[in-house]
């Protein structure tokens, strides 16, 4: 709970970040850790509210809020108010498999939970999260040991990132012998080649690697299962197999010269940045077509500011954001009251920057591309945007952006990366398990359970509930492994 009487003593402190002019010049992290005896502080913020909301981890009015995790929030804060540091972090691990990866990148439902927040500054707990399993990292705390007793049952995980990461983990931990098939030329998933190096630098993966590995569990890279490898092969192979995916067919812009060139899908474009950057051991900055250009950014959330940053990195000349929703009001709406996931206005490091480097919000909300206008060589040289007016569906309810006729605008532009969303799963992974799915493409299973519609294929994070979060795609992991073990022991203790 922290101190009684800490949220009035201290103020709410975050970590200091690199200034908008030094970090645009690399593509490190610019974030930094509070001294200890500062974070201490922080905790002690904590304020024994008797309602943890933070951990409650409950959908309320269809979002989530507080930690789906069920992180043991009050807990670990009073440990680290009282310095007990591998307490915190032994508490911390009860519930979660990877928090120097949420410490990093989550965006913190449970403080936008917290009860200090409903009339002052929510706990930094995201912050407290990453300097407990910091601090556990540099003191030798986080250890993965190998079973003392294997059982003879054999797990495949398709797919690295945090879900399929969290599920290998806790399996192997049970004795389980675990392999996990991964695509791309390194681990991670949408950790490693999604989500850029300024927010969670790749060596925190390899570091996490590292203890699994270790531990027994085995990583098979640059091998796309239902293309490689078969489906039959892997479901003879292996007692249990687990889908972990992730929801990657990206959502296109059907509009007229979509075929012209310099026209890219974002997690396409992040991802062979990221992959230059790591194949060169960041000595070399990739130019990927960017500077000096005009670049356009379809989709105003998480993955499109990513996008703006990675692209002021690397030297472009404008960049512009178009969002197809109204902008969020700056305070909540009496309709969207606390706990709920405040539906607010937010601006994040890739627009700061933007405003920064180029004087005002990269931002265009009520906007959509509506052609896209290319050369005789069949290169893009600009689009035609449109706004959009809210029009609700007087049938379905459901709100719609429709079309102002006479609001087109030309805008030159050398690169649009689309950033619109995704679809769910990819066919030919599923097709190969023949998986049921739902309507939205995501594979289907009963309520609670993690089981597909075939024998033993299970399936977890993204693939399972649509592109979502890093620390939902952890709390499938983790439940999904719990299934998997119970089916295959008749109980489980994980
Ligand atoms: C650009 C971007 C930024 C994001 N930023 C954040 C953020 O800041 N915070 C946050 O909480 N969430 C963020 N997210 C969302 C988050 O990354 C995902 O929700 C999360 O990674 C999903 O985890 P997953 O394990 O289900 O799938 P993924 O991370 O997508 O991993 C799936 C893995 O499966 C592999 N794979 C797929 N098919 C096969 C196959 N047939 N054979 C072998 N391997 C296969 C893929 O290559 C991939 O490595 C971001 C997403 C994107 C795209
Ligand atoms: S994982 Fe995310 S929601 Fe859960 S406690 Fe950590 S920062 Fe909060």
């Amino acid at each position: 709970m922290g101190k009684t009487t800490g949220f009035l003593e201290y103020e709410r402190m975050e970590g200091d970040v690199r200034t908008e002019e030094e970090r645009i010049k690399d593509f490190y992290e610019f974030h930094e850790n509070l001294p200890l005896e500062e974070q201490k502080k922080q905790a002690a913020r904590c304020m024994d509210c008797g309602i943890p909301f933070c951990q409650a981890g409950m959908m309320i009015s269809g979002m989530a809020s507080g930690c789906p995790l069920h992180n043991l929030v009050p807990e670990t804060n009073d440990l680290v108010y009282r310095g007990k540091m591998e307490e915190a972090y032994q508490r911390l691990s009860m519930t979660h498999s990877f928090p120097e990866f949420t410490g990093r990148v989550c965006p913190a439902l449970c403080e936008a939970a917290c009860t200090c927040g409903l009339n002052d500054e929510a706990v930094c707990t995201k912050e407290n999260e990453r300097t407990i399993i910091e601090y556990a990292f540099e003191n030798g705390y986080v250890k993965e040991e190998a079973p003392q007793v294997r059982t003879d049952k054999k797990v495949a995980v398709i797919g690295s990132g945090p879900s399929g990461l969290a599920a290998a983990q806790l399996l192997n931990r049970r004795g389980h012998e675990v392999t996990v098939y991964e695509r791309h030329d390194r681990v991670g998933g949408l950790l490693r080649y999604g989500i850029p190096n300024m927010k969670l630098d790749k060596s925190v993966i390899d570091r996490r690697v590292r203890l699994m590995e270790k531990a027994g569990v085995k990583f098979v890279v640059n091998t796309d299962v239902g293309k490689d490898i078969s489906a039959e092969e892997l479901t003879k192979q292996y007692d249990s197999i687990i889908l972990a995916c992730g929801a990657s067919k990206p959502r296109d812009i059907q509009a007229p010269g979509r075929e012209a060139m310099g026209i890219r899908f974002a997690v396409d474009f992040l991802g062979e940045v990221t992959k230059e950057l790591l194949d060169s051991n960041f000595k070399k900055l990739p130019t990927k077509g960017v500077k000096g250009k005009k670049v356009i950014v379809v989709g105003g959330g998480d993955t499109g500011n990513d996008c703006v940053g990675t692209c002021i990195r690397l030297g472009a000349k404008k960049v512009t954001q178009l969002e197809m929703m109204p902008q969020p009001p700056k305070e909540r709406f009496a309709s969207n009251p606390w706990p709920e996931w405040p539906r607010v206005l937010k601006t994040d490091y890739g627009q700061e920057e933007a405003i920064y480097k180029f004087g005002d919000d990269p931002r265009v909300y009520c906007t959509t591309i509506k052609e896209f206008i290319k050369d005789e060589k069949g290169v893009l040289k600009g689009v035609v945007t449109v706004s959009l007016d809210k029009q609700i569906d007087k049938k379905t309810g459901r709100l719609n952006m429709v079309p102002i006729e006479g609001s087109e605008k030309k805008v030159p532009a050398d690169l649009v990366l689309i950033a619109a969303g995704f679809l769910g799963s990819e066919k030919y992974v599923t097709d190969s398990f023949g998986v049921d799915l739902d309507p939205r493409t995501n594979v289907k299973t009963g309520l609670g359970s993690y089981h597909t519609s075939k024998d033993k294929v299970y399936v977890a994070g993204d693939m399972h509930r649509g592109q979502s979060l890093v620390v939902w795609a952890i709390a499938e992991g983790r439940e999904v492994a719990k299934e998997v073990d119970r089916d295959l022991i008749g109980y489980t203790n994980l």
